[in-house]
Parts: C-alpha cells; sequence; structure tokens
C-alpha cells in the first residue's frame, strides 16, 4: 500500500520506490526538531513539529537547500536546525516492513 506522496520541496521530485519505504517509516517516528537521512537515495527529512513546522523533505540534490531554509526559518528557536552531519539514517532499502 502507497498511499503517501512524497515530493522535495524544492523541485517536485519523487522518491524512488525504496526510498519511499523509508520516508513512510520515518512518519510514524515521533521526534521533534531532528534531521534523517532516509536511504538510499538519501533524501533528507526534518522532522519540525511545533515550533519547528510541519516535517520537510527534500531530494539529495537539494538537502544543502533544505538545512539553509530551515536555518533561516527557524534558526533562532533553538539548536535543533544547526545539527551537522551525520544524521540519523532510516532504512537501507532492503529490510521489509
Ligand atoms: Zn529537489
Amino acid at each position: 500500500m502507497t498511499s503517501l506522496v512524497f515530493r522535495c520541496q524544492f523541485c517536485e521530485r519523487r522518491p524512488d520506490p525504496l526510498t519511499q519505504l523509508s520516508l513512510e517509516k520515518t512518519v510514524r517516528q515521533q521526534e521533534f526538531g531532528t534531521y534523517i537521512d532516509a536511504m538510499p537515495e538519501r533524501w533528507l527529512v526534518w522532522h519540525g513539529r511545533g515550533p519547528y513546522g510541519p516535517t520537510r523533505y527534500s531530494c539529495p540534490e537539494h538537502r544543502g537547500d533544505l538545512v539553509a531554509y530551515l536555518r533561516e526559518h527557524y534558526g533562532t528557536l533553538g539548536a535543533h536546525p544547526w545539527k551537522r552531519p551525520p544524521y540519523g539514517s532510516q532504512g537501507s532499502g532492503i529490510d521489509t516492513l
């Protein structure tokens, strides 16, 4: 079942099927102000919540843009947007649900 649609917020790109699975898993995670790498394409997920806004996604090419966007908009609220890699990762792409 693939009902969730993920798009890069900068270029509207869609993840490949394996990365889609990883992204679906991150939806169930209750994180706050956290970056997550979604494998295998290595999309970047931002779990905002509360003052940090909605969950946001970027494709591999726009990871830097997402980080810059978050730091510009939420950087004064706390240290979370300033976290540097390595980030936690979700899914190798070969594990099953
Ligand atoms: Zn993109």
